[in-house]
Protein backbone atom coordinates (compact mmCIF):
# COMPACT_ATOMS: atom_id res chain seq x y z
CA UNK A 1 0.00 0.00 0.00
CA UNK A 2 1.88 3.28 -0.86
CA UNK A 3 0.48 7.13 -0.01
CA UNK A 4 -2.53 7.99 -1.61
CA UNK A 5 -1.43 9.87 -4.74
CA UNK A 6 -4.45 11.17 -6.90
CA UNK A 7 -4.52 10.43 -10.49
CA UNK A 8 -6.94 13.52 -12.01
CA UNK A 9 -8.13 12.38 -15.08
CA UNK A 10 -9.42 15.19 -17.21
CA UNK A 11 -13.17 13.43 -17.29
CA UNK A 12 -14.48 10.64 -15.72
CA UNK A 13 -18.09 10.14 -18.04
CA UNK A 14 -20.15 6.76 -17.49
CA UNK A 15 -22.87 5.01 -19.67
CA UNK A 16 -25.35 2.13 -19.03
CA UNK A 17 -25.15 -0.31 -21.42
CA UNK A 18 -26.83 -4.02 -21.73
CA UNK A 19 -24.42 -7.11 -21.86
CA UNK A 20 -24.77 -7.60 -25.82
CA UNK A 21 -23.29 -4.04 -26.50
CA UNK A 22 -19.52 -3.43 -27.03
CA UNK A 23 -17.42 -0.22 -25.90
CA UNK A 24 -17.38 1.02 -29.55
CA UNK A 25 -20.74 0.95 -29.70
CA UNK A 26 -21.98 3.11 -26.65
CA UNK A 27 -18.55 5.41 -26.86
CA UNK A 28 -20.16 6.74 -30.36
CA UNK A 29 -23.15 7.62 -29.02
CA UNK A 30 -22.25 11.10 -26.52
CA UNK A 31 -25.63 11.75 -25.67
CA UNK A 32 -26.11 8.02 -23.77
CA UNK A 33 -22.92 9.48 -21.17
CA UNK A 34 -22.83 12.07 -18.32
CA UNK A 35 -19.71 13.05 -16.71
CA UNK A 36 -21.41 14.14 -12.99
CA UNK A 37 -21.26 12.24 -10.11
CA UNK A 38 -24.99 11.43 -10.17
CA UNK A 39 -27.11 8.90 -12.49
CA UNK A 40 -25.74 5.56 -10.78
CA UNK A 41 -28.01 2.45 -11.31
CA UNK A 42 -28.13 -1.28 -10.57
CA UNK A 43 -30.85 -2.35 -12.96
CA UNK A 44 -28.88 -2.33 -16.30
CA UNK A 45 -26.39 -5.05 -16.74
CA UNK A 46 -23.41 -2.81 -17.16
CA UNK A 47 -22.00 0.13 -16.56
CA UNK A 48 -19.48 1.47 -18.57
CA UNK A 49 -17.01 4.37 -16.98
CA UNK A 50 -14.60 6.49 -19.14
CA UNK A 51 -11.35 7.99 -17.61
CA UNK A 52 -10.45 10.50 -19.88
CA UNK A 53 -6.13 11.04 -19.53
CA UNK A 54 -5.95 13.74 -21.42
CA UNK A 55 -2.10 14.36 -22.98
CA UNK A 56 -0.80 17.14 -20.39
CA UNK A 57 2.69 16.07 -20.09
CA UNK A 58 5.11 15.13 -16.56
CA UNK A 59 0.93 14.02 -15.63
CA UNK A 60 1.09 10.80 -12.80
CA UNK A 61 -0.20 7.67 -15.14
CA UNK A 62 -2.83 5.13 -13.19
CA UNK A 63 -1.22 1.79 -12.66
CA UNK A 64 -4.86 0.48 -10.84
CA UNK A 65 -8.45 1.04 -10.35
CA UNK A 66 -9.11 1.10 -6.05
CA UNK A 67 -13.02 1.45 -5.98
CA UNK A 68 -15.44 0.33 -3.49
CA UNK A 69 -15.15 -3.33 -2.45
CA UNK A 70 -18.73 -5.09 -3.40
CA UNK A 71 -19.56 -8.17 -5.14
CA UNK A 72 -19.65 -8.01 -9.00
CA UNK A 73 -19.53 -10.18 -11.94
CA UNK A 74 -17.01 -9.34 -13.97
CA UNK A 75 -14.81 -6.06 -14.50
CA UNK A 76 -13.39 -5.13 -18.01
CA UNK A 77 -10.89 -3.16 -18.38
CA UNK A 78 -9.90 -1.28 -21.67
CA UNK A 79 -6.34 0.36 -22.47
CA UNK A 80 -7.01 3.06 -25.08
CA UNK A 81 -4.27 4.54 -27.00
CA UNK A 82 -3.83 8.00 -28.72
CA UNK A 83 -4.28 6.11 -31.93
CA UNK A 84 -6.81 4.21 -31.24
CA UNK A 85 -5.99 1.01 -30.08
CA UNK A 86 -6.98 -0.73 -27.31
CA UNK A 87 -6.27 -3.67 -24.80
CA UNK A 88 -8.81 -5.42 -22.83
CA UNK A 89 -8.41 -7.96 -19.73
CA UNK A 90 -10.94 -9.44 -17.67
CA UNK A 91 -10.84 -9.92 -14.20
CA UNK A 92 -13.54 -11.71 -11.32
CA UNK A 93 -14.02 -11.07 -7.92
CA UNK A 94 -11.58 -13.74 -6.76
CA UNK A 95 -8.72 -11.71 -8.48
CA UNK A 96 -9.35 -8.44 -6.81
CA UNK A 97 -7.16 -7.52 -3.80
CA UNK A 98 -8.71 -6.34 -0.76
CA UNK A 99 -7.09 -3.33 0.98
CA UNK A 100 -6.63 -3.32 4.64
CA UNK A 101 -6.86 0.62 4.87
CA UNK A 102 -9.99 1.24 4.05
CA UNK A 103 -13.35 -0.30 2.36
CA UNK A 104 -11.45 -0.46 -0.95
CA UNK A 105 -10.75 -3.41 -3.83
CA UNK A 106 -8.24 -2.76 -6.55
CA UNK A 107 -7.83 -3.80 -10.03
CA UNK A 108 -4.71 -4.27 -11.53
CA UNK A 109 -4.50 -1.77 -14.58
CA UNK A 110 -1.01 -2.50 -16.19
CA UNK A 111 0.89 -1.10 -19.13
CA UNK A 112 -0.19 2.19 -19.07
CA UNK A 113 2.00 4.65 -20.88
CA UNK A 114 2.04 8.30 -21.60
CA UNK A 115 0.23 7.15 -25.20
CA UNK A 116 -2.90 5.86 -23.33
CA UNK A 117 -5.51 8.37 -23.56
CA UNK A 118 -8.67 6.98 -22.00
CA UNK A 119 -8.90 4.34 -19.04
CA UNK A 120 -12.31 2.40 -20.45
CA UNK A 121 -13.95 0.09 -17.48
CA UNK A 122 -17.31 -2.19 -17.75
CA UNK A 123 -18.69 -3.25 -14.90
CA UNK A 124 -20.69 -6.17 -15.49
CA UNK A 125 -23.57 -6.66 -12.72
CA UNK A 126 -22.34 -5.41 -9.94
CA UNK A 127 -24.13 -5.44 -6.43
CA UNK A 128 -24.09 -2.35 -5.43
CA UNK A 129 -23.42 1.19 -6.71
CA UNK A 130 -20.50 2.11 -4.72
CA UNK A 131 -18.40 0.18 -6.78
CA UNK A 132 -18.54 2.12 -10.06
CA UNK A 133 -19.38 6.14 -7.77
CA UNK A 134 -16.57 5.12 -5.98
CA UNK A 135 -13.80 4.22 -8.74
CA UNK A 136 -10.84 6.41 -9.06
CA UNK A 137 -7.30 5.64 -10.83
CA UNK A 138 -4.57 4.82 -8.35
CA UNK A 139 -0.44 5.69 -8.79
CA UNK A 140 0.53 2.23 -7.32
CA UNK A 141 -0.28 -0.92 -8.86
CA UNK A 142 -1.14 -2.56 -5.08
CA UNK A 143 -3.30 0.72 -4.68
CA UNK A 144 -3.91 3.15 -2.34
CA UNK A 145 -6.29 3.16 0.98
CA UNK A 146 -6.53 5.52 4.11
CA UNK A 147 -3.65 7.63 5.53
CA UNK A 148 -1.94 6.62 8.17
CA UNK A 149 -3.82 9.15 10.68
CA UNK A 150 -7.33 8.30 9.83
CA UNK A 151 -6.13 4.41 10.19
CA UNK A 152 -5.60 5.34 13.35
CA UNK A 153 -8.26 7.45 13.99
CA UNK A 154 -10.95 4.64 12.71
CA UNK A 155 -8.96 1.99 14.55
CA UNK A 156 -9.67 4.09 17.76
CA UNK A 157 -13.67 4.05 17.17
CA UNK A 158 -13.67 0.60 16.93
CA UNK A 159 -11.74 0.10 20.03
CA UNK A 160 -14.81 2.17 21.64
CA UNK A 161 -17.43 -0.36 20.39
CA UNK A 162 -15.42 -3.14 22.53
CA UNK A 163 -16.03 -0.56 25.40
CA UNK A 164 -19.94 -1.32 25.73
CA UNK A 165 -19.17 -4.76 25.00
CA UNK A 166 -17.24 -5.05 27.85
CA UNK A 167 -19.73 -3.04 29.82
CA UNK A 168 -22.83 -5.02 28.89
CA UNK A 169 -21.53 -8.33 29.35
CA UNK A 170 -20.57 -7.78 32.25
CA UNK A 171 -23.67 -6.08 33.89
CA UNK A 172 -26.10 -8.62 32.05
CA UNK A 173 -25.42 -11.01 35.08
CA UNK A 174 -26.80 -8.43 37.89
CA UNK A 175 -29.62 -6.90 35.43
CA UNK A 176 -30.35 -9.90 33.23
CA UNK A 177 -33.12 -8.19 31.01
CA UNK A 178 -33.89 -8.38 27.45
CA UNK A 179 -32.52 -4.95 26.25
CA UNK A 180 -28.79 -5.74 27.92
CA UNK A 181 -28.67 -9.01 25.17
CA UNK A 182 -30.68 -7.06 22.51
CA UNK A 183 -27.76 -4.04 23.01
CA UNK A 184 -25.07 -6.89 23.21
CA UNK A 185 -26.35 -7.95 19.54
CA UNK A 186 -26.42 -4.51 18.15
CA UNK A 187 -23.14 -3.89 19.09
CA UNK A 188 -21.38 -7.42 18.06
CA UNK A 189 -23.13 -6.55 15.18
CA UNK A 190 -21.46 -3.02 14.54
CA UNK A 191 -18.05 -4.42 15.77
CA UNK A 192 -18.40 -7.17 12.47
CA UNK A 193 -19.89 -3.86 10.43
CA UNK A 194 -17.02 -1.50 11.06
CA UNK A 195 -14.43 -4.09 10.20
CA UNK A 196 -15.64 -4.48 7.08
CA UNK A 197 -16.71 -1.00 6.57
CA UNK A 198 -12.95 0.01 7.63
CA UNK A 199 -11.58 -2.94 5.37
CA UNK A 200 -9.74 -3.94 8.57
CA UNK A 201 -11.05 -7.31 8.14
CA UNK A 202 -8.19 -8.27 5.98
CA UNK A 203 -5.59 -7.72 7.93
CA UNK A 204 -6.98 -11.14 9.64
CA UNK A 205 -8.64 -12.88 7.35
CA UNK A 206 -8.70 -12.86 3.41
CA UNK A 207 -12.29 -12.63 2.41
CA UNK A 208 -13.45 -13.19 -0.89
CA UNK A 209 -16.21 -9.90 -2.56
CA UNK A 210 -19.45 -12.10 -1.99
CA UNK A 211 -18.38 -13.76 1.59
CA UNK A 212 -17.75 -9.70 2.16
CA UNK A 213 -20.63 -8.43 0.49
CA UNK A 214 -22.99 -11.19 2.65
CA UNK A 215 -21.46 -10.52 5.94
CA UNK A 216 -21.91 -6.64 5.63
CA UNK A 217 -25.72 -7.00 4.54
CA UNK A 218 -26.00 -9.42 7.47
CA UNK A 219 -24.45 -7.19 10.14
CA UNK A 220 -26.43 -4.65 8.90
CA UNK A 221 -29.59 -6.42 9.40
CA UNK A 222 -28.50 -7.76 12.73
CA UNK A 223 -27.73 -4.17 13.99
CA UNK A 224 -30.33 -2.53 12.90
CA UNK A 225 -33.14 -5.10 13.59
CA UNK A 226 -31.80 -4.98 17.32
CA UNK A 227 -31.94 -1.63 17.65
CA UNK A 228 -35.32 -1.76 17.43
CA UNK A 229 -35.65 -4.16 19.75
CA UNK A 230 -33.56 -2.96 21.89
CA UNK A 231 -35.64 0.21 21.66
CA UNK A 232 -38.92 -2.14 22.19
CA UNK A 233 -38.02 -3.48 25.29
CA UNK A 234 -35.90 -0.49 26.82
CA UNK A 235 -38.76 2.56 26.48
CA UNK A 236 -40.49 1.50 29.98
CA UNK A 237 -43.59 0.10 30.01
CA UNK A 238 -46.28 3.12 29.79
CA UNK A 239 -43.76 5.25 28.07
CA UNK A 240 -44.41 4.41 25.23
CA UNK A 241 -47.74 3.39 22.65
CA UNK A 242 -48.10 -0.38 22.33
CA UNK A 243 -48.28 -0.15 18.71
CA UNK A 244 -45.56 1.16 18.50
CA UNK A 245 -43.58 -1.52 20.65
CA UNK A 246 -45.69 -4.15 18.81
CA UNK A 247 -44.29 -2.44 15.25
CA UNK A 248 -40.86 -2.76 16.71
CA UNK A 249 -41.05 -6.39 17.60
CA UNK A 250 -42.18 -7.05 14.18
CA UNK A 251 -40.04 -4.86 11.74
CA UNK A 252 -37.25 -5.89 13.95
CA UNK A 253 -37.20 -9.37 12.61
CA UNK A 254 -38.46 -8.49 8.89
CA UNK A 255 -35.35 -6.59 8.63
CA UNK A 256 -33.63 -9.87 9.56
CA UNK A 257 -35.31 -11.34 7.04
CA UNK A 258 -34.15 -8.84 4.68
CA UNK A 259 -30.56 -9.33 5.61
CA UNK A 260 -30.73 -12.53 4.62
CA UNK A 261 -32.77 -12.47 1.36
CA UNK A 262 -30.06 -9.41 0.06
CA UNK A 263 -27.40 -12.19 0.86
CA UNK A 264 -28.87 -14.99 -1.79
CA UNK A 265 -26.15 -15.06 -4.52
CA UNK A 266 -28.62 -15.17 -7.33
CA UNK A 267 -28.29 -13.08 -10.66
CA UNK A 268 -32.81 -12.45 -10.03
CA UNK A 269 -31.81 -10.48 -6.88
CA UNK A 270 -28.78 -8.63 -7.61
CA UNK A 271 -30.73 -5.22 -8.63
CA UNK A 272 -32.99 -5.56 -5.29
CA UNK A 273 -30.49 -6.47 -3.14
CA UNK A 274 -28.98 -3.23 -2.30
CA UNK A 275 -31.99 -1.17 -2.41
CA UNK A 276 -33.90 -3.71 -0.33
CA UNK A 277 -31.38 -3.30 2.35
CA UNK A 278 -31.38 0.05 2.45
CA UNK A 279 -35.41 0.84 2.64
CA UNK A 280 -35.64 -1.67 5.13
CA UNK A 281 -32.76 0.22 7.45
CA UNK A 282 -34.33 3.49 6.62
CA UNK A 283 -38.18 2.06 7.73
CA UNK A 284 -36.41 1.00 10.69
CA UNK A 285 -34.94 4.30 11.12
CA UNK A 286 -38.25 5.98 10.69
CA UNK A 287 -39.78 3.47 13.02
CA UNK A 288 -36.83 4.31 15.58
CA UNK A 289 -37.60 8.24 15.52
CA UNK A 290 -41.47 7.36 15.57
CA UNK A 291 -40.59 5.61 19.04
CA UNK A 292 -38.13 8.36 20.17
CA UNK A 293 -40.89 10.59 19.83
CA UNK A 294 -43.62 9.20 21.36
CA UNK A 295 -41.54 8.54 23.94
CA UNK A 296 -40.86 11.99 24.82
CA UNK A 297 -44.52 12.60 24.51
CA UNK A 298 -45.46 10.22 27.34
CA UNK A 299 -42.03 11.74 29.26
CA UNK A 300 -40.23 8.62 29.68
CA UNK A 301 -37.31 8.80 31.20
CA UNK A 302 -35.04 6.96 29.79
CA UNK A 303 -35.99 8.25 26.47
CA UNK A 304 -33.18 11.65 27.01
CA UNK A 305 -30.45 9.70 26.50
CA UNK A 306 -31.81 7.21 23.74
CA UNK A 307 -32.43 10.75 21.50
CA UNK A 308 -28.56 12.07 22.40
CA UNK A 309 -27.15 8.33 21.37
CA UNK A 310 -29.75 8.07 18.16
CA UNK A 311 -29.78 11.40 16.25
CA UNK A 312 -26.49 11.72 15.11
CA UNK A 313 -26.38 8.10 13.38
CA UNK A 314 -29.88 8.54 12.15
CA UNK A 315 -29.12 11.78 10.56
CA UNK A 316 -26.17 9.88 8.72
CA UNK A 317 -28.02 7.14 7.70
CA UNK A 318 -30.61 9.17 5.85
CA UNK A 319 -28.14 11.01 4.35
CA UNK A 320 -26.75 7.74 3.61
CA UNK A 321 -29.82 6.30 2.14
CA UNK A 322 -30.84 9.30 0.20
CA UNK A 323 -28.22 9.62 -1.23
CA UNK A 324 -27.97 5.87 -2.38
CA UNK A 325 -31.56 5.48 -3.43
CA UNK A 326 -31.97 9.02 -5.30
CA UNK A 327 -30.80 7.87 -8.76
CA UNK A 328 -29.04 11.47 -9.26
CA UNK A 329 -27.38 11.53 -6.18
CA UNK A 330 -23.97 10.36 -5.03
CA UNK A 331 -23.63 7.88 -3.44
CA UNK A 332 -21.90 8.70 0.09
CA UNK A 333 -20.55 6.47 2.81
CA UNK A 334 -19.38 9.02 5.38
CA UNK A 335 -17.86 6.13 7.07
CA UNK A 336 -15.79 8.67 9.37
CA UNK A 337 -18.82 10.19 10.45
CA UNK A 338 -20.90 7.15 10.56
CA UNK A 339 -18.28 4.76 12.80
CA UNK A 340 -17.86 8.43 15.18
CA UNK A 341 -22.06 8.03 15.47
CA UNK A 342 -21.69 4.65 15.87
CA UNK A 343 -19.63 4.73 18.78
CA UNK A 344 -21.42 7.93 19.87
CA UNK A 345 -24.82 5.47 20.21
CA UNK A 346 -23.14 2.70 21.90
CA UNK A 347 -21.22 3.94 24.66
CA UNK A 348 -24.31 6.84 25.63
CA UNK A 349 -26.77 3.83 24.95
CA UNK A 350 -24.19 1.59 27.31
CA UNK A 351 -24.60 4.62 29.86
CA UNK A 352 -28.24 4.67 29.36
CA UNK A 353 -27.87 1.20 30.58
CA UNK A 354 -25.50 1.62 33.67
CA UNK A 355 -28.48 4.48 34.86
CA UNK A 356 -31.47 2.00 34.08
CA UNK A 357 -29.45 -0.05 36.32
CA UNK A 358 -28.75 2.05 38.88
CA UNK A 359 -32.26 3.16 38.74
CA UNK A 360 -33.55 -0.66 38.94
CA UNK A 361 -31.40 -1.10 42.02
CA UNK A 362 -32.82 2.04 43.81
CA UNK A 363 -36.37 0.98 42.94
CA UNK A 364 -35.37 -2.50 44.63
CA UNK A 365 -33.97 -1.36 47.62
CA UNK A 366 -36.83 1.40 48.04
CA UNK A 367 -39.43 -1.64 47.36
CA UNK A 368 -37.32 -3.74 50.08
CA UNK A 369 -37.16 -0.59 52.25
CA UNK A 370 -41.07 -0.96 51.92
CA UNK A 371 -41.62 -4.22 52.41
CA UNK A 372 -39.66 -4.40 55.64
CA UNK A 373 -41.23 -1.52 56.89
CA UNK A 374 -45.26 -3.16 56.21
CA UNK A 375 -44.16 -6.63 57.71
CA UNK A 376 -42.88 -4.54 61.03
CA UNK A 377 -45.97 -2.68 61.05
CA UNK A 378 -48.06 -6.32 60.22
CA UNK A 379 -46.49 -7.78 62.44
CA UNK A 380 -46.92 -5.78 65.45
CA UNK A 381 -50.00 -5.64 67.43
CA UNK A 382 -50.94 -1.62 67.15
CA UNK A 383 -52.79 -1.08 70.24
CA UNK A 384 -49.45 -2.60 72.47
CA UNK A 385 -46.95 -2.45 69.99
CA UNK A 386 -46.11 -6.29 71.12
CA UNK A 387 -45.84 -9.07 68.18
CA UNK A 388 -49.18 -10.91 66.96
CA UNK A 389 -49.82 -14.61 67.12
CA UNK A 390 -48.81 -14.14 63.89
CA UNK A 391 -45.55 -14.25 63.88
CA UNK A 392 -44.84 -16.08 66.82
CA UNK A 393 -46.57 -19.20 65.02
CA UNK A 394 -44.01 -18.55 62.14
CA UNK A 395 -41.10 -17.90 64.44
CA UNK A 396 -41.88 -20.85 67.38
CA UNK A 397 -40.02 -23.57 65.72
CA UNK A 398 -36.98 -21.69 65.55
CA UNK A 399 -37.18 -19.76 69.03
CA UNK A 400 -37.41 -23.01 70.34
CA UNK A 401 -34.48 -24.27 69.00
CA UNK A 402 -32.50 -21.50 69.99
CA UNK A 403 -33.41 -22.23 74.01
CA UNK A 404 -37.04 -20.87 74.28
CA UNK A 405 -38.26 -23.56 76.18
CA UNK A 406 -40.64 -22.11 78.67
CA UNK A 407 -44.11 -20.98 77.21
CA UNK A 408 -46.67 -18.63 79.83
CA UNK A 409 -50.11 -17.96 78.76
CA UNK A 410 -51.26 -14.96 80.60
CA UNK A 411 -54.93 -13.84 80.92
CA UNK A 412 -56.37 -10.80 82.84
CA UNK A 413 -59.13 -11.36 85.65
CA UNK A 414 -62.36 -10.46 84.64
CA UNK A 415 -61.56 -7.62 82.48
CA UNK A 416 -64.97 -7.87 80.79
CA UNK A 417 -65.68 -6.32 84.01
CA UNK A 418 -62.90 -3.65 83.54
CA UNK A 419 -64.68 -2.59 79.98
CA UNK A 420 -68.22 -2.74 81.22
CA UNK A 421 -67.28 -0.50 84.15
CA UNK A 422 -64.98 2.29 82.73
CA UNK A 423 -65.68 2.05 79.84
CA UNK A 424 -63.01 0.19 76.27
CA UNK A 425 -61.46 3.19 75.90
CA UNK A 426 -59.40 2.62 79.87
CA UNK A 427 -59.98 -0.96 78.64
CA UNK A 428 -57.16 -0.36 76.36
CA UNK A 429 -54.95 1.94 78.17
CA UNK A 430 -55.57 -0.84 81.16
CA UNK A 431 -53.83 -3.41 78.12
CA UNK A 432 -51.33 -1.33 77.29
CA UNK A 433 -50.29 -1.01 80.91
CA UNK A 434 -50.52 -4.90 81.01
CA UNK A 435 -48.44 -5.26 77.81
CA UNK A 436 -45.57 -2.72 79.30
CA UNK A 437 -45.37 -4.71 82.37
CA UNK A 438 -44.22 -7.86 80.38
CA UNK A 439 -40.71 -8.28 79.84
CA UNK A 440 -38.99 -8.16 76.02
CA UNK A 441 -35.69 -8.87 75.98
CA UNK A 442 -32.85 -11.19 74.65
CA UNK A 443 -34.43 -14.03 76.66
CA UNK A 444 -38.12 -13.13 76.83
CA UNK A 445 -40.07 -12.55 74.11
CA UNK A 446 -43.63 -11.18 74.67
CA UNK A 447 -46.84 -11.67 72.48
CA UNK A 448 -50.50 -10.46 72.45
CA UNK A 449 -52.12 -13.89 71.54
CA UNK A 450 -55.50 -11.56 70.89
CA UNK A 451 -58.01 -9.71 73.48
CA UNK A 452 -56.58 -9.54 77.23
CA UNK A 453 -54.51 -12.82 76.78
CA UNK A 454 -50.81 -12.49 76.02
CA UNK A 455 -47.72 -15.34 75.80
CA UNK A 456 -44.41 -14.97 76.57
CA UNK A 457 -41.80 -17.38 75.67
CA UNK A 458 -38.87 -17.55 77.63
CA UNK A 459 -35.13 -18.86 77.89
CA UNK A 460 -32.73 -19.21 80.73
CA UNK A 461 -32.36 -21.15 83.86
CA UNK A 462 -34.84 -18.68 85.87
CA UNK A 463 -37.40 -18.03 82.59
CA UNK A 464 -40.25 -19.31 85.19
CA UNK A 465 -39.40 -16.97 87.87
CA UNK A 466 -39.29 -14.30 85.33
CA UNK A 467 -42.26 -15.54 84.09
CA UNK A 468 -43.98 -15.28 87.53
CA UNK A 469 -42.65 -11.91 87.86
CA UNK A 470 -44.24 -10.67 84.86
CA UNK A 471 -47.63 -12.22 85.97
CA UNK A 472 -47.38 -9.82 89.07
CA UNK A 473 -45.97 -6.62 87.47
CA UNK A 474 -48.91 -6.55 85.44
CA UNK A 475 -51.09 -5.99 88.52
CA UNK A 476 -48.96 -3.00 89.74
CA UNK A 477 -48.25 -1.31 86.59
CA UNK A 478 -52.58 -1.35 85.82
CA UNK A 479 -53.05 -0.21 89.33
CA UNK A 480 -50.04 2.70 88.75
CA UNK A 481 -50.93 4.04 84.95
CA UNK A 482 -54.32 3.49 85.21
CA UNK A 483 -55.76 5.99 87.74
CA UNK A 484 -59.52 5.86 89.45
CA UNK A 485 -60.13 2.01 88.82
CA UNK A 486 -62.17 0.66 91.50
CA UNK A 487 -60.26 -2.25 91.37
CA UNK A 488 -56.78 -4.41 91.27
CA UNK A 489 -56.77 -5.94 87.90
CA UNK A 490 -54.54 -9.50 88.39
CA UNK A 491 -53.70 -11.84 85.85
CA UNK A 492 -53.41 -15.89 85.88
CA UNK A 493 -51.18 -17.91 84.13
CA UNK A 494 -50.15 -21.44 83.05
CA UNK A 495 -46.73 -22.07 82.83
CA UNK A 496 -45.13 -25.38 80.69
CA UNK A 497 -41.14 -25.87 80.94
CA UNK A 498 -39.35 -27.46 79.02
CA UNK A 499 -36.12 -29.61 80.09
CA UNK A 500 -33.35 -27.42 78.03
CA UNK A 501 -31.36 -30.67 77.76
CA UNK A 502 -33.91 -32.84 76.72
CA UNK A 503 -33.90 -32.25 72.16
CA UNK A 504 -37.96 -32.79 72.56
CA UNK A 505 -39.58 -31.66 69.57
CA UNK A 506 -42.76 -29.75 70.57
CA UNK A 507 -45.12 -28.21 68.15
CA UNK A 508 -46.63 -24.46 69.07
CA UNK A 509 -50.39 -25.44 69.08
CA UNK A 510 -50.09 -28.45 71.38
CA UNK A 511 -47.65 -26.16 73.80
CA UNK A 512 -50.23 -23.84 73.41
CA UNK A 513 -53.18 -25.78 74.66
CA UNK A 514 -51.60 -27.17 77.76
CA UNK A 515 -50.82 -24.10 78.46
CA UNK A 516 -54.16 -23.01 78.12
CA UNK A 517 -55.29 -25.73 80.02
CA UNK A 518 -52.99 -25.07 82.52
CA UNK A 519 -54.34 -21.37 82.15
CA UNK A 520 -58.05 -22.73 82.80
CA UNK A 521 -57.12 -24.35 85.91
CA UNK A 522 -55.64 -20.95 87.64
CA UNK A 523 -58.57 -19.49 87.36
CA UNK A 524 -61.17 -22.11 88.17
CA UNK A 525 -58.38 -22.29 90.93
CA UNK A 526 -59.85 -18.59 91.96
CA UNK A 527 -57.57 -16.42 89.41
CA UNK A 528 -54.08 -14.47 90.19
CA UNK A 529 -51.71 -17.22 90.16
CA UNK A 530 -49.77 -19.37 88.18
CA UNK A 531 -50.27 -23.36 87.08
CA UNK A 532 -46.64 -24.72 86.07
CA UNK A 533 -45.62 -28.19 84.85
CA UNK A 534 -42.17 -28.91 84.05
CA UNK A 535 -41.66 -31.32 80.86
CA UNK A 536 -38.94 -33.47 80.63
CA UNK A 537 -38.98 -36.59 78.28
CA UNK A 538 -42.77 -36.37 77.16
CA UNK A 539 -44.03 -36.98 80.70
CA UNK A 540 -44.91 -34.44 82.73
CA UNK A 541 -42.69 -34.90 85.52
CA UNK A 542 -43.53 -32.13 88.12
CA UNK A 543 -46.63 -29.71 88.66
CA UNK A 544 -46.96 -27.32 91.35
CA UNK A 545 -48.83 -24.20 92.11
CA UNK A 546 -47.40 -21.13 92.74
P1 LIG B 1 -61.67 -14.06 83.00
O1 LIG B 1 -61.10 -13.68 84.31
O2 LIG B 1 -62.39 -15.36 83.04
O3 LIG B 1 -60.64 -14.02 81.93
O4 LIG B 1 -62.76 -12.98 82.72
P2 LIG B 1 -62.71 -11.94 81.57
O5 LIG B 1 -63.79 -10.97 81.77
O6 LIG B 1 -61.35 -11.30 81.50
O7 LIG B 1 -62.88 -12.83 80.33
P3 LIG B 1 -63.56 -12.67 78.92
O8 LIG B 1 -62.75 -13.41 77.95
O9 LIG B 1 -64.99 -13.06 79.09
O10 LIG B 1 -63.51 -11.15 78.60
C1 LIG B 1 -62.54 -10.62 77.76
C2 LIG B 1 -62.98 -9.24 77.39
O11 LIG B 1 -61.92 -8.49 76.82
C3 LIG B 1 -64.08 -9.27 76.38
C4 LIG B 1 -63.76 -8.12 75.42
O12 LIG B 1 -64.76 -7.14 75.37
C5 LIG B 1 -62.50 -7.53 75.98
N1 LIG B 1 -61.59 -7.15 74.96
C6 LIG B 1 -61.03 -7.95 74.02
N2 LIG B 1 -60.18 -7.21 73.25
C7 LIG B 1 -60.22 -5.95 73.73
C8 LIG B 1 -59.57 -4.73 73.35
O13 LIG B 1 -58.79 -4.69 72.42
N3 LIG B 1 -59.83 -3.61 74.06
C9 LIG B 1 -60.70 -3.63 75.11
N4 LIG B 1 -60.94 -2.49 75.81
N5 LIG B 1 -61.34 -4.76 75.48
C10 LIG B 1 -61.11 -5.90 74.82
MG1 LIG C 1 -59.76 -12.56 81.06
MG1 LIG D 1 -59.73 -13.96 77.83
Amino acid sequence: MGHAQAVRPSAVCHASASAEEGWAEVAAQPSRWRCDDGGWSLSDDVTLIRFDLGDAPGRTLPQSLVTHTGNFERIDVGIIGADGSARWSSIGPADTHHLAAGPYMVVPVPGVTSETRTIAVAVVRPWGKTIMSEMRLDAYPEGSGWPLQRIVAMAAICGMLLVPLLINTAFYSVLPERYVIWHLVMVAAMLVQAAFATGFVHIFVDVSALWEWQASNLAFAAMAGAALLFAASFIEAGSLSPRLRRMAQQLGPITWLVGLLACLPFERVRPYSSPAMHIAIALAIALLAAILWDARQRGSKSVKLQIIAWLPIMAIGSWRITAYLVPSLHPTEAIELYQLALALEVLVTALGIVSRFVDVRQERDRATARAIELEGVADRDPLTGLRNRRTIEQRFDRLFERGFRTMAVTDLDHFKDVNDTHGHATGDVVLRAAAAALLDDRDTKAIRMGGEEFLLLLRGHDAAARAERCRQAIATRIAAEVPGLDRIVTASMGLVEHDTRGNLQIDFAALYARCDQLLYEAKRLGRNRTMREKVTGFEPAHRAMA
